[in-house]
C-alpha cells in the first residue's frame, strides 16, 4: 500500500499534455518494491509555465522529474548543467538535483541501447536503418553512433530533415551516416536496398500507435530477413503491425516496450542510486497498456 508521509520525497514528470503518462505507474511500483519513500505524479506545466515549473522542483526539493513535450529542447536554458549526451542529443529528459544544482541528462538513446543489447544485439560495427528524423531518432542515432556502428542510413517523411540528420551526424560525430529514400512497397531501389541490406532496423514515428494500431509504416516488408532485428520506438501497443511483419518476414524484435522500462530505469537510477527492479517496472507497464 502506498504510505504518504512527512518524509517522503517527490518525482514527476512535466509536460503538456501530460495525462497520458505512463512513467507514474512505472517508477511508484519501482520505489514501492524497493520501499523507497518516493511518490511520482505528473504536472501538466504549459510553455509558459516552464521556468517557474523548475523553479518549483529547486523550491520544494523534489527529487527530479522526466520531462516530456513540448519542455524537451528548451528546459536546458533554465538547468545549471546539461549532460554531454543531452546537449548531443539537443534534449533533456531527466531533471536529477545534486546538492543545489539541477542537471540534465537524456535516457532515451541509453534505454534503447539497454534494451538492444538486452536482446542480444550488439550494434559495434554493425549497419542501421533508422526510419525518421525526429527528436526520438535524433536520440537513438546519437547513441548508436557512440555505440560503434559500422553505418547508419536514415530515411523520412520529409527527406530534408533525413539529409540534415544525417549531415549533422557525420559532421558532429563522424558517423558514416547518410540519407536514404523511404523504402516503401513502391518506393526507390536505394530505399529498399537500405531496407534489406541493413542487420538493424529501427523505427522511429509514431506510425501504428494507438488506436491507430493498424496503420503501421509502409514498408517493403519482403525485403526483410531471418538475422536482421527490427526495433520499434512505438511502444502502444506492445506489439505493434511493424514488429509482427518484421517477424513474419524471420527478423529478431524489440518492442518500444523496452526501451521505455530502460530509460525509465535510468532515471530510477539517478534518482536513488539504487538498482532498478526491472521485472516490476515492466509488469506495471504491460498491466496499464491492457
Ligand atoms: P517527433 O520529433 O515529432 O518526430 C516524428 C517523426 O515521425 C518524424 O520523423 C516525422 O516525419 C515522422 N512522422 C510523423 N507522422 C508521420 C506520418 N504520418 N507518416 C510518416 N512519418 C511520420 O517525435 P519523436 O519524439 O521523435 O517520437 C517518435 C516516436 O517515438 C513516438 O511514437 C514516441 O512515442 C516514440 N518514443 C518512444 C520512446 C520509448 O521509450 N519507447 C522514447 C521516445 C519516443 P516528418 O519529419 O516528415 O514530420
Amino acid at each position: 500500500m502506498l504510505r504518504v508521509d512527512a518524509h517522503t520525497r517527490i518525482c514527476g514528470i512535466i509536460g503538456d499534455p501530460v495525462e497520458h503518462s505512463l512513467s507514474p505507474v512505472m517508477h511508484n511500483a519501482a520505489f514501492h518494491a524497493r520501499g523507497i519513500n518516493y511518490v511520482y505524479v505528473a504536472f501538466r506545466v504549459p510553455a509558459p509555465l516552464l521556468g517557474a515549473a523548475v523553479a518549483a522542483i529547486r523550491n520544494l526539493n523534489l527529487v527530479g522529474v522526466n520531462v516530456t513535450i513540448p519542455h524537451k529542447e528548451t528546459v536546458a536554458a533554465h538547468l545549471d548543467e546539461v549532460s554531454e549526451e543531452a546537449r548531443l542529443m539537443g534534449a533533456v529528459n531527466t531533471v536529477v538535483r545534486r546538492g543545489d544544482r539541477l542537471i540534465g541528462h537524456n535516457t532515451d538513446g541509453e534505454g534503447f541501447l539497454r534494451a538492444l543489447r538486452a536482446a542480444g544485439f550488439d550494434p559495434a560495427h554493425r549497419s542501421v536503418l533508422l526510419l525518421g528524423a525526429g527528436g526520438a531518432a535524433r536520440a537513438v542515432a546519437v547513441a548508436l553512433a557512440r555505440a560503434g556502428a559500422a553505418s547508419i542510413s536514415v530515411a523520412n517523411r520529409t527527406p530534408a530533415r533525413a539529409e540534415r540528420l544525417a549531415r549533422w551526424l557525420a559532421e558532429g560525430l563522424g558517423a558514416a551516416a547518410r540519407a536514404v529514400p523511404w523504402p516503401g512497397e513502391n518506393g526507390a531501389p536505394a530505399g529498399r536496398q537500405a531496407l534489406a541490406g541493413a542487420d538493424l532496423v529501427v523505427h522511429a514515428t509514431p506510425l501504428g500507435t494507438f488506436p491507430d494500431a493498424q496503420a503501421g509504416p509502409d514498408l517493403a516488408y519482403e525485403c526483410l530477413r531471418p538475422g536482421q532485428v527490427a526495433f520499434d520506438l512505438v511502444y502502444n501497443p506492445a506489439e505493434t503491425a511493424f514488429l509482427a511483419r518484421a517477424r513474419a518476414a524471420g527478423a529478431r524484435t524489440v518492442s518500444g516496450l523496452e526501451m521505455l522500462v530502460h530509460q525509465g530505469s535510468l532515471a530510477f537510477e539517478l534518482w536513488t542510486d539504487q538498482s532498478p527492479p526491472l521485472d516490476t517496472m515492466r509488469a506495471a507497464l504491460r498491466e496499464a497498456l491492457l
